[in-house]
């Protein structure tokens, strides 16, 4: 591990390109919040980048060859994107793998009411997330209204200085006798998570009937989505909408050594991910950016890691290699090797009786590798192979890449998950690779910009290691 904090060794031009890293990762986060936007981000920069989407390669019937640029998404809300290498896709896949979900607040089907002249949405939250957290601070509605006609409309408010913000109430202090004497993660309930929109009721002509000024606040906000998004209520009904944190991803710290944003945890490891995947021009072997969705609620569903999607674009990728069979499907599976890349808990000395020291990761002291996750005794981790990681340790030495072990805090006191051990099924070998973040799934979560540039740098160095 690396014992000195990588912020005393670097030269000038060692400075210069961590600080470029860091405003891109900036851009990124601020324009990618939800897994839809990040896909739409990510495939704006690999086309820019000469990578062409497989579907047409399929239909064109094309064949691939070393050095080609491809890559595939399902849904919108998942993708991989692959370098073909010089070796045969059955000597396995070089897989960088991240996922592009953050924990969020997702607005219910029926979500639109009006209680004593104020209008609310009703929200449904999505992952893991301490309630009190997402109460009274600025948030933004991102996602997607679908229509019956099959028009999609993007959503995207709250993010413009001129445009309205969102905000979940809480009872103020002056009446909170009852509610400060609760416990902490029942103070708040998950149903009164409803985000405030609307106050003022729309004003009826003299024609109207009184049936017909019932809720007026939530008829005034109905007038305005039909006016400005063309929607109406029933749309809500087919619609995916995130309320996430509003505001862009700021430097943190008088010296600006660490990024405040929300949803490091995962995109620095998707940002990482690919911008280390970029840099990689004509790799030995095949390298792949995988960047999945649902990772916060089990990897479950079409767009998960659990689905079928990586293994369905690998073995079309091997036909259009002309190298298909079901044995060299499981064959290139079962030989790849894997960084799941995401992210640590980082060791915070205000609350380290929740840590154990010799096992913790630190701010810039790089990548953290997790050889297990998992919660009570290691259980549902993937419990990476010895023998992978000696090589993976040398693949970082060689290198010159900063790299600390970690678990996910003491024994028994929680724990936590990721993609490995779903990988992991086909027998490849897998490894949690990823940046440490502090307050990780609170809507601002803080990391050092040397572990981003660090772990940028061990991803690149997995991916040209020789075997
Ligand atoms: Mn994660
Ligand atoms: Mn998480």
């Amino acid at each position: 591990m690396s014992k000195d904090n990588r912020w005393t060794t670097y030269d000038a031009k060692q400075l210069e390109d961590l600080h470029a890293l860091a405003e891109d990762y900036k851009k990124f986060l601020t324009i990618a919040k939800t897994e839809r936007e990040a896909v739409t981000e990510v495939t704006k920069r690999i086309e820019k980048a000469g990578y062409r989407n497989l579907e047409t390669i399929v239909k064109n019937g094309e064949t691939l060859k070393a050095g080609d640029k491809v890559y595939a998404v399902w849904m919108k809300k998942t993708m991989a994107i692959f370098t073909i290498g010089e070796e045969k896709l059955e000597k396995g896949i070089r897989i960088l793998g991240a996922h592009i979900d953050s924990p969020r607040l997702d607005l219910k089907q029926v979500p639109l009411y009006e209680d004593t002249e104020m209008a609310f949405l009703d929200t449904h939250y999505y992952g893991g997330v301490k309630k009190y957290q997402w109460t009274t601070i600025p948030l933004a509605i991102h996602g997607v209204i679908a229509k019956k006609d099959g028009s999609v409309t993007e959503v995207r408010i709250g993010e413009d200085a001129e445009d309205p913000i969102f905000c979940v109430t809480d009872l103020l202090i002056h009446l909170s006798k009852d509610q400060m004497a609760k416990k902490l993660g029942e103070a708040i309930e998950g149903e009164n998570l409803d985000l405030l929109i609307g106050s003022r009721p729309m004003v009826f002509g003299e024609e109207s009937k009184d049936a017909d000024k019932k809720d007026p606040v939530k008829q005034q906000v109905l007038s305005i989505l039909k006016e400005k998004y063309d929607i109406e209520e029933d749309d809500f009904l087919s619609a995916e909408l995130e309320v996430v944190p509003a505001g862009a991803a700021r430097d943190l710290g008088f010296d600006r050594s660490m990024i405040g944003s929300y949803g490091h945890d995962d995109r620095v490891c998707a940002f990482t991910s690919l911008d280390a995947f970029l840099r990689v021009d004509s790799p030995r072997y095949t390298a792949c950016c995988l960047l999945t969705d649902k990772e916060e609620i089990g990897s479950v569903g079409a767009t998960g890691a659990q689905s079928r999607f990586f293994e369905n674009t690998v073995a079309e990728l091997l036909a259009c290699c002309g190298q298909f069979s079901e044995l060299a499907l499981r064959r290139t599976l079962a030989s790849s090797r894997m960084l799941s890349s995401d992210v640590s808990a980082a060791f915070d000395p205000l609350y380290a009786a929740a840590y154990e020291k010799r096992n913790s990761a630190y701010f810039g002291h790089g990548i953290v590798y997790n050889k297990y996750t998992g919660a009570r005794g290691k259980s549902g981790s993937n419990d990476a192979n010895a023998e992978y990681f000696a090589w993976v340790r040398r693949v970082m030495d060689d290198a010159g890449v900063a790299f600390q072990t970690a678990e996910l805090g003491r024994v028994d006191v929680g724990g936590g998950g990721t993609i490995a051990y779903i990988s992991a099924l086909y027998g490849m070998n897998v490894v949690d690779a990823g940046v440490a973040v502090l307050n990780m799934h609170a809507p601002m979560e803080v990391v050092s910009k040397s572990d981003v540039y660090e772990a940028r740098n061990a991803y690149v160095a997995f991916l040209k290691a020789e075997q």
